[in-house]
């Protein structure tokens, strides 16, 4: 257990202090679970989850009985069935914490959190978790093969499974012409060294071979040039990944939600706006002054600069 490493961005100070987090979600509940944030009922059901549809209905929440809140009557939906939400908004308006509601580290203050209509407050914590795959920032990776790190998604994946969810996760090429011992290279501290784009494919391989309901992407494309970016998006469109799994995105860099199916703009812990990109380029808010901002700042790549033109 102590050589898992990962810093997830999203579950915040508190889990950092744990220095050096995991890479796997069940790992890392095992730690959760033992946080006081959220009980289970004592008549808790089994969550089941068949479209993964996803919705925020009228939440409020504060990390603290006397702190103010930081997210404030937020609504918002997505129904599941391969579609793409994401939620972008300027650093502290509440995505993190917005992640945190949905995998459950807190309960909401006021209104509620569903999946596939369901109150996960009346679901154990391990029913819902088992159901969503998260790929953070930040991946640190297990002293061992590259095959076992990305087996760990689900351990009885057979070595062709492995293998296809490499190829989704563009790392496949890599590991058979790069890689000394193809997939049994050992990796990490004490093996060959992956590049943070590399490390980030790895992720995406564990949790694409996962098959969860619900893939959380935070910031998980902030190590990837933008051809790797793209091609892991065309990987997360095609019929054996996303139209399988709802997925939910937090990013910085709007050129890789402007394709999701909604985007979530929050500022200030409330939903400023929301709709596709086109839609939110044409109202001229927020996200559009984002959009601009970052179309100065030159950060997209070019595939981006020609959603843009066509938007
Ligand atoms: P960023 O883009 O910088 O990651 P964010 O949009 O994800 O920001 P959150 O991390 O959700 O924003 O933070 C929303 C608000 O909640 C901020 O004011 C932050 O200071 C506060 N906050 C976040 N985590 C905690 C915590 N564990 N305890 C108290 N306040 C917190």
């Amino acid at each position: 257990m102590a050589q898992l490493v990962a810093p997830l961005s999203f579950f915040g100070s508190y889990y950092r202090q744990i220095q050096k987090g995991m890479v796997d979600m069940e790992a890392m509940f095992e730690l959760l679970d033992r946080q006081p944030n959220v009980q289970d009922a004592p008549d808790a059901g089994q969550l089941v989850v068949t479209q993964g549809a996803v919705a925020f209905d009228n939440v409020t929440f504060s990390y603290g009985s006397s702190a103010p809140p930081v997210l404030r009557n937020v609504s918002f939906s997505v129904p599941g069935g391969g579609r793409t939400l994401a939620l972008v908004g300027p650093s502290g308006s509440g995505k993190s914490t917005v992640l945190r509601l949905l995998l459950r580290f807190y309960d909401p203050s006021a209104g509620c959190v569903r999946v596939d209509g369901v109150d996960v407050s009346t679901c154990s914590q391990a029913s819902l978790r088992r159901h969503i795959a998260v790929v953070p920032q930040d991946t640190v990776l297990f002293h061992d093969t590259i095959r076992y790190n990305i087996r760990y998604g689900r351990t009885g994946a057979s070595d062709e499974e492995v293998e296809e969810a490499a190829r989704l996760a563009h790392i496949h090429e890599a590991i058979v012409r790069r890689f000394p011992a193809g997939y049994d290279t050992r990796v990490g501290e004490r093996g060959l060294r992956l590049s943070g784009g590399e490390k980030q494919r790895v992720a995406f391989a564990r949790a694409v071979l996962r098959r969860p309901a619900i893939l959380v992407l935070d910031e998980a494309t902030s190590a990837l040039d933008s051809m790797t970016e793209r091609l892991i998006q065309e990987s997360l469109a095609s019929q054996r990944c996303r139209q399988q799994c709802t997925t939910v995105i937090v990013a910085h860099r709007l050129s890789t939600i402007a394709d999701a199916d909604c985007i979530v703009v929050l500022d200030g812990g409330s939903v400023a706006e929301a709709g596709s990109h086109t839609e939110l380029l044409q109202q001229g808010g927020l996200y559009a002054a984002m959009w601009r901002r970052q179309l100065v700042a030159g950060s997209f790549s070019q595939s981006t600069e020609v959603v843009h033109a066509a938007a």
